[in-house]
């Protein structure tokens, strides 16, 4: 260490180891601004420029060595061996060369270790092979340990300041000039210690050695040849510098024009933001040049944005509030340096579009309400926490009574204004926040807690009971309200569903105006009637059916006039069932058309086959007059089958007349034409009107079995028959009496003047061949 020291404060020319300092300084600058122009550049001229800054890297080392050597003063005449001086110099450019071609663009440390270790030795060898082209008039001799201690020191140096050049953190990176420094001052000066010299006037210089007179010049053209590439580098560097200005002043012009937000940055560094983005953050563009991008996005990093998809962000504004945004970045190329513009979209235009239309999707347009979907929705996400928590809730469906009859004779506009009010009233029957959800038409859902449950449920009915008052009119209605319990009427939403539904049926079934619990016999029930159903379906398909009949006869004298056709279903499990248990049902399911088409053509068939002044008596369902096309069927029926149309009688009900009038009427005038005979069957049961019997010319009048039943006991039922039978003489009917049990009854339709009975007292329904018998028998007696 002390012959380091002492070398460099003795031993040397200072004035001329301040020169070696500045071309040293002079020369890295032209290498490096060389380089940089080479970077900048494309094709022959990169390569070009970048050899020239590689020899004058090159350049660079061996003249601040030569320098080194000429202040070195060993107080003996010296010189230089003109062989090892210019090869150490070709070694030095050619070491470097290969230094840099390692280590440029890399980022693998192993490998710029590597290009570190080349350099180093190419900068030891440019010291050593120098000092050895260094020759005097005396004894050289080496300390080798100080040369194996410098290359030890100095090598890894060198490795290292190549290694910390390449990292991604700033302050790494800047460690690597003062380690290069280092390095090349510490091989300098101890290979320098390690130069022991003794005078000895004996030993001459070889005659081709190079006085210093002479390589002193040309040390010095290869510095001024260094200060001429380095202002050439500056001149470079300057022109470099004004096109990066006019291109960014160009593109800031440019990204001005752009709607979204545009922030041109290089390294982490804001360049320029456009006006808009400016207007986003707050403030003017001015103030957010040269900060750093993470004051406005703050949880983004710019290597962490994709150049194509759009990431989300949040940008903090002037005033610190955080403001939603989409993020893409990409790379540009501004003058000759890479710089990232970030594209930044304000999304809370977006996200308040998005959540209206969230609201419209999930609410129901009329009442406010929520609708199916954001019911369904919530149930299923009640049933899912039921299910992890085992919370109970109740599900509430709820139907409103006569709403039908509202709409049809208010309009709809009356309806739907109802119905506004209906969901009002329903929002004041449970807590703030509860589901109540408008699932369709006039049906209702709530989600409550189960101990609220038959509260609400109770406040519906009541509330909804209460007469509205809409438009001048005074609307009366009411709910039925069906309660199911999660999980034990149904762990699921579509399970829970029904069960409050089937509650919500019986609570119709048993007039309205009330709520039910689900109980498990409904679904027994529902079930029941789902196989019914079904077996009532394949019935037509298999044959089952079977008409029955019961023969009509005249009161006075007992001759029969004709027979009533009776369904009758021969189940293959439940033998035979009853037409009042299916045809309600086959009604319902739409499935009485073909059903009643086909009773008509057997019974129609059979008669044309009995005597000539008998007739057959059809039942028609009022589901089956509502069909515009059921005279023509008729009138084809009869030809089929060769049954004159005198000899076939329709019966219907009153019901037929509630549902649609006007095209009853329609259906009823076109049979008449055709020649069939019609007849008001079960009359007394239903709404009775008499104005049914004025504005329609029926044939008959069936009186209902349950007036005859109680006479002549019973004085009401006595008159009821009295006045009907009087009134259909007047209106020119006949009279049928229904369920003629007793020789009392019969004796009492006769004093009546009843024109026909029909009853167990004659007979039972029986099938075709019992009937025909009957007839047969019958007509032998009269004969
Ligand atoms: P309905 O048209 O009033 O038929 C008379 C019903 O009274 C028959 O019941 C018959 O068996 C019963 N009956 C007859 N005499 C007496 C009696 O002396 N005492 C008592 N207690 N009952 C008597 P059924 O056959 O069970 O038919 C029930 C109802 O089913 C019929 O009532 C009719 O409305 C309907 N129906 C039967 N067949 C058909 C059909 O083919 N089409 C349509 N649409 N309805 C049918
Ligand atoms: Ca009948
Ligand atoms: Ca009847």
């Amino acid at each position: 260490m002390k012959n380091i020291l002492t070398c460099l404060r003795d031993a040397h020319d200072h004035s001329l180891l301040w020169v070696a300092g500045a071309v040293c300084i002079i020369g890295v600058y032209a290498s490096l601004s060389l380089a940089r122009h080479a970077s900048r550049l494309e094709g022959k001229g990169r390569k070009l420029w970048a050899v020239v800054a590689i020899i004058a890297a090159g350049c660079t080392a061996w003249a601040t060595h030569m320098i080194g050597l000429l202040a070195f003063q060993p107080g003996m005449p010296s010189g230089f061996d003109p062989l090892l001086t210019f090869t150490s110099l070709l070694f030095t450019i050619f070491g470097i060369g290969l230094a840099i071609s390692l280590s440029i663009g890399s980022r693998d440390r192993r490998r710029r270790a590597f290009a570190g270790v080349i350099l180093g030795l190419s900068i030891a060898l440019l010291h050593y092979l120098g000092q050895a082209a260094y020759l005097v008039t005396g004894h050289v001799n080496w300390d080798y340990e100080l040369i194996a201690l410098s290359l030890i020191f100095s090598i890894p140096m060198f490795s290292f300041a190549i290694i910390v050049s390449g990292e991604k953190r700033p302050a790494l990176r800047q460690a690597a000039a003062p380690l290069l420094l280092g390095a090349i001052a510490l091989l300098h000066f101890c290979g320098m210690a390690a130069l022991g010299l003794t005078f000895d006037p004996r030993i001459g210089l070889p005659p081709s050695t190079l006085p210093p007179g002479v390589i002193a010049p040309i040390v010095a053209a290869v510095s001024v040849t260094l200060l001429v590439l380095a202002l050439l580098g500056l001149r470079f560097s300057t022109a470099a510098r004004a096109q990066l200005a006019r291109d960014r002043t160009r593109m800031k012009q440019l990204t001005d024009l752009a709607m979204e937000g545009l922030a041109i940055c290089q390294g982490g560094m804001i360049c320029s933001v456009n006006a808009s983005l400016a207007k986003l953050v707050g403030c003017t563009q001015e103030a957010l040049s040269g900060q750093s991008i993470g004051v406005i996005l703050p949880e983004i990093s710019l290597e962490s944005l994709s150049e194509h998809q759009e990431q989300d962000g949040g940008l903090l504004n002037q005033e610190g509030i955080k403001i939603p945004v989409r993020l893409l970045c990409k790379t540009v190329m501004i003058g000759s340096s890479k710089h990232t513009v970030v594209a930044i979209r304000d999304q809370r235009d977006r996200l308040r579009t998005e959540q209206k239309m969230r609201t419209l999707a999930f609410t129901d347009t009329l009442t406010g309400l929520a609708n199916r979907l954001q019911f369904n929705q919530s149930l299923s996400s009640q049933c899912d926490r039921t299910y992890e928590a085992s919370e109970h809730f109740a599900l509430i469906l709820l139907d409103l009574d006569r709403f039908k009859f509202v709409n049809d004779t208010f309009g709809h506009a009356m309806g739907d204004e109802l119905l506004k009010r209906v969901g009002k009233r329903l929002s004041a029957c449970a807590a703030n926040g509860t589901m109540i959800a408008r699932l369709g038409g006039d049906e209702f859902a709530v989600i409550v807690d189960v101990a609220d449950a038959e509260n609400v449920a109770e406040k519906i009915v009541d509330l909804l009971e209460r007469p509205f008052l809409i438009n001048g009119s005074v609307i009366d209605i009411a709910a039925s309200v069906g309660i199911a319990i999660s999980p034990i009427d149904g762990n699921n939403p579509s399970l829970l569903s029904r069960s409050a539904d089937l509650a919500l049926y019986s609570a119709k079934g048993s007039g309205g105006n009330t709520y039910r619990y689900f109980e498990r016999e409904m679904s027994d029930k529902a079930h029941a009637r789902q196989q019914l159903e079904l077996d009532l379906r394949r019935a037509l398909i298999r044959e089952e059916f079977e008409v029955y009949y019961q023969p009509q006869v005249d009161p006075l004298d007992g001759r029969y006039q004709g027979a009533e056709a009776l369904v009758r279903w021969r189940h293959p499990d439940r033998g035979m069932v009853a037409p009042m248990d299916f045809i309600p049902l086959a009604e319902e399911i739409g499935l009485i058309c073909p059903l009643g088409e086909w009773v008509l053509r057997v019974a129609c068939e059979e008669a044309a086959g009995w005597a000539p002044h008998l007739t057959v008596a059809v039942n028609l369902s009022s589901v089956q007059l509502r069909d515009s096309a059921l005279s023509e069927r008729v009138m084809q029926i009869l030809e089929e089958t060769g049954l004159p149309a005198s000899r076939l009688e329709l019966e219907i009900t009153e019901t037929a007349f509630i549902q649609d009038e006007a095209l009853t009427y329609e259906t009823l005038h076109a049979l008449r034409a055709l020649g069939v005979r019609i007849s008001m069957d079960d009359f007394g049961t239903g709404y009775s009107s008499l104005s049914y019997l004025r504005r329609f010319p029926f044939n008959k009048i069936k009186i209902d079995k349950s007036f005859v039943r109680q006479v002549p006991e019973d004085r009401d039922s006595v008159a009821i028959i009295q006045a009907v039978t009087s009134l259909a003489v007047k209106l020119g009917m006949t009279v049928t009496v229904e369920g003629v049990e007793t020789p009392e009854q019969q004796a009492f339709t006769v004093t009546e003047g009843c024109n026909q009975i029909q009853g167990y007292l004659i007979s039972r329904p029986i099938d075709s061949n019992a009937l025909r018998a009957l007839f047969k028998e019958a007509m032998q007696s009269a004969a």
